[in-house]
Protein backbone atom coordinates (compact mmCIF):
# COMPACT_ATOMS: atom_id res chain seq x y z
CA UNK A 1 0.00 0.00 0.00
CA UNK A 2 1.19 3.23 -1.08
CA UNK A 3 0.30 6.50 1.45
CA UNK A 4 -0.16 9.57 -0.33
CA UNK A 5 -0.25 13.30 1.14
CA UNK A 6 -0.55 15.34 -1.91
CA UNK A 7 -2.72 15.80 -4.99
CA UNK A 8 0.31 15.48 -7.37
CA UNK A 9 1.70 12.31 -5.65
CA UNK A 10 -2.30 10.72 -5.82
CA UNK A 11 -1.99 11.88 -9.86
CA UNK A 12 1.12 10.20 -10.85
CA UNK A 13 -0.27 6.72 -8.91
CA UNK A 14 -4.14 7.32 -10.76
CA UNK A 15 -1.93 7.66 -14.03
CA UNK A 16 -0.22 4.39 -13.30
CA UNK A 17 -3.20 2.50 -13.24
CA UNK A 18 -4.66 0.71 -16.02
CA UNK A 19 -8.19 -1.60 -14.96
CA UNK A 20 -10.80 -0.21 -12.92
CA UNK A 21 -10.12 2.14 -10.01
CA UNK A 22 -12.55 2.29 -6.77
CA UNK A 23 -12.68 4.64 -3.86
CA UNK A 24 -13.82 4.75 -0.84
CA UNK A 25 -14.06 7.98 0.80
CA UNK A 26 -14.17 8.23 4.92
CA UNK A 27 -12.86 10.31 7.76
CA UNK A 28 -11.40 8.06 9.61
CA UNK A 29 -11.42 6.36 12.82
CA UNK A 30 -11.64 2.93 10.51
CA UNK A 31 -14.31 0.52 11.50
CA UNK A 32 -15.46 -2.81 10.24
CA UNK A 33 -18.26 -0.77 8.20
CA UNK A 34 -15.42 1.14 6.65
CA UNK A 35 -13.95 -2.01 6.07
CA UNK A 36 -17.46 -3.76 4.23
CA UNK A 37 -17.04 -0.77 1.90
CA UNK A 38 -13.52 -1.65 1.49
CA UNK A 39 -13.97 -5.57 0.67
CA UNK A 40 -17.17 -4.93 -1.41
CA UNK A 41 -14.52 -2.50 -3.76
CA UNK A 42 -11.97 -5.00 -3.74
CA UNK A 43 -14.19 -8.08 -5.31
CA UNK A 44 -15.43 -5.75 -8.10
CA UNK A 45 -12.34 -3.52 -8.71
CA UNK A 46 -8.72 -3.98 -9.82
CA UNK A 47 -7.65 -1.34 -7.61
CA UNK A 48 -8.84 0.66 -4.23
CA UNK A 49 -7.90 3.45 -3.11
CA UNK A 50 -8.96 5.07 0.01
CA UNK A 51 -8.90 8.52 1.45
CA UNK A 52 -9.38 9.61 5.15
CA UNK A 53 -9.90 13.47 5.58
CA UNK A 54 -11.71 14.97 8.50
CA UNK A 55 -13.73 17.65 6.30
CA UNK A 56 -14.11 20.70 8.31
CA UNK A 57 -16.69 21.98 5.60
CA UNK A 58 -19.10 19.57 6.58
CA UNK A 59 -18.71 20.87 10.37
CA UNK A 60 -20.93 23.09 12.55
CA UNK A 61 -19.34 25.75 14.41
CA UNK A 62 -20.52 23.63 17.65
CA UNK A 63 -19.67 20.69 16.48
CA UNK A 64 -17.50 17.57 16.87
CA UNK A 65 -14.58 18.70 14.54
CA UNK A 66 -11.39 19.10 16.63
CA UNK A 67 -12.31 16.32 19.00
CA UNK A 68 -13.06 13.65 16.00
CA UNK A 69 -10.93 10.75 16.24
CA UNK A 70 -7.99 10.60 14.25
CA UNK A 71 -6.31 7.30 14.92
CA UNK A 72 -3.55 7.51 12.21
CA UNK A 73 -1.25 4.93 12.83
CA UNK A 74 -4.25 2.53 13.48
CA UNK A 75 -6.40 3.25 10.38
CA UNK A 76 -3.15 2.70 8.21
CA UNK A 77 -2.51 -0.30 9.62
CA UNK A 78 -6.21 -1.46 9.02
CA UNK A 79 -6.38 -0.56 5.46
CA UNK A 80 -2.61 -2.06 4.86
CA UNK A 81 -4.11 -5.50 6.35
CA UNK A 82 -7.43 -5.22 3.97
CA UNK A 83 -5.54 -4.74 1.28
CA UNK A 84 -6.04 -1.28 0.54
CA UNK A 85 -4.01 0.03 -2.51
CA UNK A 86 -3.19 3.66 -2.38
CA UNK A 87 -4.17 5.95 1.15
CA UNK A 88 -4.88 9.46 0.88
CA UNK A 89 -4.20 11.73 3.67
CA UNK A 90 -4.66 15.08 2.43
CA UNK A 91 -4.62 17.68 5.01
CA UNK A 92 -6.69 20.42 5.10
CA UNK A 93 -4.54 23.27 3.50
CA UNK A 94 -4.01 20.70 0.78
CA UNK A 95 -8.03 20.37 -0.35
CA UNK A 96 -8.67 23.73 0.58
CA UNK A 97 -5.57 26.13 -0.04
CA UNK A 98 -6.13 29.83 0.52
CA UNK A 99 -8.43 31.47 -1.17
CA UNK A 100 -11.01 28.39 -2.45
CA UNK A 101 -14.53 30.22 -2.66
CA UNK A 102 -16.78 27.51 -4.84
CA UNK A 103 -18.72 25.59 -2.80
CA UNK A 104 -21.39 22.75 -4.33
CA UNK A 105 -25.32 23.57 -3.51
CA UNK A 106 -27.57 20.58 -2.87
CA UNK A 107 -31.09 21.06 -3.42
CA UNK A 108 -34.44 19.46 -2.13
CA UNK A 109 -33.36 16.00 -1.20
CA UNK A 110 -30.54 17.89 1.29
CA UNK A 111 -32.97 20.35 3.25
CA UNK A 112 -34.71 17.79 5.57
CA UNK A 113 -33.81 15.82 8.72
CA UNK A 114 -30.14 15.89 8.73
CA UNK A 115 -29.96 18.74 6.24
CA UNK A 116 -32.36 20.53 8.36
CA UNK A 117 -30.18 19.87 12.05
CA UNK A 118 -26.66 20.28 10.48
CA UNK A 119 -27.12 23.22 8.22
CA UNK A 120 -24.46 23.55 5.82
CA UNK A 121 -23.54 20.22 6.70
CA UNK A 122 -24.48 18.47 3.11
CA UNK A 123 -23.62 21.52 1.32
CA UNK A 124 -19.69 20.27 2.53
CA UNK A 125 -20.11 16.74 2.11
CA UNK A 126 -20.97 17.51 -1.53
CA UNK A 127 -17.85 19.71 -1.84
CA UNK A 128 -15.65 17.45 -0.43
CA UNK A 129 -16.76 14.57 -2.24
CA UNK A 130 -16.99 16.21 -5.73
CA UNK A 131 -13.36 17.35 -5.37
CA UNK A 132 -12.16 13.95 -3.96
CA UNK A 133 -14.22 12.48 -6.96
CA UNK A 134 -12.03 14.80 -9.42
CA UNK A 135 -8.65 14.16 -7.82
CA UNK A 136 -9.26 10.11 -7.40
CA UNK A 137 -11.06 9.93 -10.64
CA UNK A 138 -12.60 6.86 -9.73
CA UNK A 139 -15.12 4.30 -11.75
CA UNK A 140 -17.01 3.26 -8.81
CA UNK A 141 -17.39 4.66 -5.31
CA UNK A 142 -18.70 2.72 -2.59
CA UNK A 143 -20.77 4.50 0.01
CA UNK A 144 -22.49 3.00 2.97
CA UNK A 145 -26.37 3.17 3.38
CA UNK A 146 -25.71 4.02 6.92
CA UNK A 147 -25.97 7.38 5.78
CA UNK A 148 -28.85 7.16 3.96
CA UNK A 149 -29.19 10.92 3.53
CA UNK A 150 -25.62 11.26 2.13
CA UNK A 151 -26.26 8.31 -0.14
CA UNK A 152 -29.49 9.69 -1.60
CA UNK A 153 -27.95 13.84 -1.77
CA UNK A 154 -24.62 12.31 -3.17
CA UNK A 155 -26.33 9.98 -5.89
CA UNK A 156 -28.52 13.20 -6.81
CA UNK A 157 -25.44 15.44 -7.08
CA UNK A 158 -23.83 12.98 -9.00
CA UNK A 159 -27.06 12.48 -12.00
CA UNK A 160 -27.31 16.62 -11.75
CA UNK A 161 -23.65 17.20 -11.96
CA UNK A 162 -22.92 14.37 -14.92
CA UNK A 163 -20.20 12.59 -12.54
CA UNK A 164 -19.15 9.71 -14.68
CA UNK A 165 -18.25 7.41 -11.61
CA UNK A 166 -20.65 4.88 -11.00
CA UNK A 167 -22.11 4.96 -7.24
CA UNK A 168 -22.40 1.65 -5.31
CA UNK A 169 -24.19 1.77 -2.01
CA UNK A 170 -23.13 -1.47 0.59
CA UNK A 171 -25.38 -2.08 3.78
CA UNK A 172 -25.26 -1.01 7.08
CA UNK A 173 -22.63 -3.11 9.55
CA UNK A 174 -24.20 -3.38 12.73
CA UNK A 175 -22.92 -4.66 16.03
CA UNK A 176 -24.36 -8.35 17.22
CA UNK A 177 -26.94 -5.98 19.56
CA UNK A 178 -27.55 -4.02 16.52
CA UNK A 179 -26.17 -1.09 16.92
CA UNK A 180 -25.03 0.76 13.54
CA UNK A 181 -21.20 0.64 13.45
CA UNK A 182 -20.09 4.13 13.57
CA UNK A 183 -16.94 6.25 14.42
CA UNK A 184 -18.78 8.23 17.11
CA UNK A 185 -19.47 5.44 18.86
CA UNK A 186 -16.04 5.66 20.55
CA UNK A 187 -17.86 8.89 22.36
CA UNK A 188 -20.15 6.62 24.27
CA UNK A 189 -19.34 6.16 27.75
CA UNK A 190 -19.88 2.32 28.97
CA UNK A 191 -23.10 3.01 30.42
CA UNK A 192 -24.39 5.01 27.47
CA UNK A 193 -23.48 2.06 25.52
CA UNK A 194 -25.68 0.18 27.01
CA UNK A 195 -29.11 0.07 25.32
CA UNK A 196 -27.62 2.21 22.78
CA UNK A 197 -29.50 -0.42 20.58
CA UNK A 198 -32.81 1.30 21.02
CA UNK A 199 -32.54 2.99 17.54
CA UNK A 200 -32.68 -0.49 15.70
CA UNK A 201 -34.74 -2.12 17.86
CA UNK A 202 -37.57 0.43 17.58
CA UNK A 203 -37.35 0.34 13.77
CA UNK A 204 -37.26 -3.28 13.92
CA UNK A 205 -40.33 -3.33 15.89
CA UNK A 206 -42.10 -0.62 13.47
CA UNK A 207 -41.13 -3.11 10.26
CA UNK A 208 -42.49 -5.95 12.92
CA UNK A 209 -46.00 -3.81 13.60
CA UNK A 210 -46.10 -2.71 9.64
CA UNK A 211 -45.97 -6.85 9.09
CA UNK A 212 -48.72 -7.57 11.27
CA UNK A 213 -51.15 -5.04 10.13
CA UNK A 214 -50.90 -1.54 11.36
CA UNK A 215 -50.05 0.76 8.75
CA UNK A 216 -50.73 4.20 9.73
CA UNK A 217 -47.40 6.38 9.25
CA UNK A 218 -48.30 8.79 12.51
CA UNK A 219 -48.65 5.64 14.47
CA UNK A 220 -45.10 3.43 13.58
CA UNK A 221 -43.51 7.14 14.17
CA UNK A 222 -44.97 7.44 17.48
CA UNK A 223 -44.72 3.81 19.16
CA UNK A 224 -41.02 4.62 18.39
CA UNK A 225 -40.69 7.71 20.01
CA UNK A 226 -42.49 6.05 22.53
CA UNK A 227 -40.16 3.12 22.89
CA UNK A 228 -37.00 5.45 22.94
CA UNK A 229 -38.28 7.65 25.88
CA UNK A 230 -39.48 4.16 27.85
CA UNK A 231 -35.53 3.59 27.20
CA UNK A 232 -34.41 6.71 29.14
CA UNK A 233 -31.19 8.73 28.07
CA UNK A 234 -32.65 9.85 24.56
CA UNK A 235 -32.87 12.84 23.37
CA UNK A 236 -34.40 12.39 19.89
CA UNK A 237 -33.97 14.60 17.05
CA UNK A 238 -36.48 12.72 14.49
CA UNK A 239 -38.01 9.68 13.75
CA UNK A 240 -39.83 9.95 10.30
CA UNK A 241 -40.88 7.35 7.73
CA UNK A 242 -40.12 8.66 4.70
CA UNK A 243 -40.14 8.15 0.09
CA UNK A 244 -36.61 6.55 -0.48
CA UNK A 245 -36.71 9.09 -3.13
CA UNK A 246 -37.61 12.30 -2.22
CA UNK A 247 -36.69 11.87 1.30
CA UNK A 248 -40.29 13.38 1.68
CA UNK A 249 -42.45 12.76 4.92
CA UNK A 250 -44.75 9.52 3.89
CA UNK A 251 -48.33 10.21 4.98
CA UNK A 252 -49.58 6.62 3.34
CA UNK A 253 -47.72 4.01 2.78
CA UNK A 254 -46.93 2.13 -0.36
CA UNK A 255 -44.84 -0.60 -1.09
CA UNK A 256 -41.63 0.58 1.51
CA UNK A 257 -41.39 3.69 3.15
CA UNK A 258 -37.46 4.50 5.18
CA UNK A 259 -37.13 5.03 8.64
CA UNK A 260 -34.82 7.45 9.50
CA UNK A 261 -34.02 8.29 12.84
CA UNK A 262 -31.47 10.75 14.56
CA UNK A 263 -31.09 10.91 18.61
CA UNK A 264 -28.58 12.15 20.86
CA UNK A 265 -27.03 9.55 23.67
CA UNK A 266 -25.58 12.46 26.23
CA UNK A 267 -22.98 14.21 24.05
CA UNK A 268 -23.44 11.75 21.11
CA UNK A 269 -25.30 11.93 17.82
CA UNK A 270 -26.59 8.68 16.20
CA UNK A 271 -28.10 8.58 13.28
CA UNK A 272 -29.91 4.89 11.87
CA UNK A 273 -32.50 4.06 9.50
CA UNK A 274 -33.90 0.98 8.14
CA UNK A 275 -36.44 0.34 5.27
CA UNK A 276 -39.42 -0.26 6.20
CA UNK A 277 -41.60 -3.17 3.53
CA UNK A 278 -44.64 -4.26 2.92
CA UNK A 279 -45.97 -8.05 4.42
CA UNK A 280 -45.28 -10.32 1.37
P1 LIG B 1 -17.42 8.34 7.57
O1 LIG B 1 -16.00 8.00 7.87
O2 LIG B 1 -18.32 8.30 8.77
O3 LIG B 1 -17.56 9.60 6.75
O4 LIG B 1 -17.98 7.18 6.64
C1 LIG B 1 -17.33 6.84 5.44
C2 LIG B 1 -18.19 5.89 4.67
O5 LIG B 1 -18.42 4.70 5.43
C3 LIG B 1 -19.59 6.46 4.36
O6 LIG B 1 -19.96 6.08 3.05
C4 LIG B 1 -20.45 5.80 5.40
O7 LIG B 1 -21.81 5.67 5.01
C5 LIG B 1 -19.79 4.42 5.50
N1 LIG B 1 -20.14 3.79 6.78
C6 LIG B 1 -20.02 4.32 8.01
N2 LIG B 1 -20.49 3.46 8.95
C7 LIG B 1 -20.93 2.36 8.27
C8 LIG B 1 -21.54 1.13 8.65
N3 LIG B 1 -21.80 0.84 9.93
N4 LIG B 1 -21.86 0.24 7.69
C9 LIG B 1 -21.59 0.51 6.38
N5 LIG B 1 -21.02 1.65 5.95
C10 LIG B 1 -20.69 2.56 6.87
Amino acid sequence: MIIVESKAELQRWRHKQAGLVGFVPTMGALHVGHMSLVNACRMECHATAVSIFVNPTQFGPHEDFNRYPRPIEADAELCERAGVDLLYRPAVAEMYPPGSQTMVEPGAVAQRWCGAARPGHFRGVCTIVLKLLNQVAPHRMYLGEKDAQQLRVLRQMAADLDVATEIVGCPTTREEDGLALSSRNRYLSVAERVGADALFRGMRRAQQQYQSGIIDVATLEKEFRTLLSYEGGWALEYAAIVDENTLEPLTVFGASGLFLVAARRGATRLIDNMVITRPQ
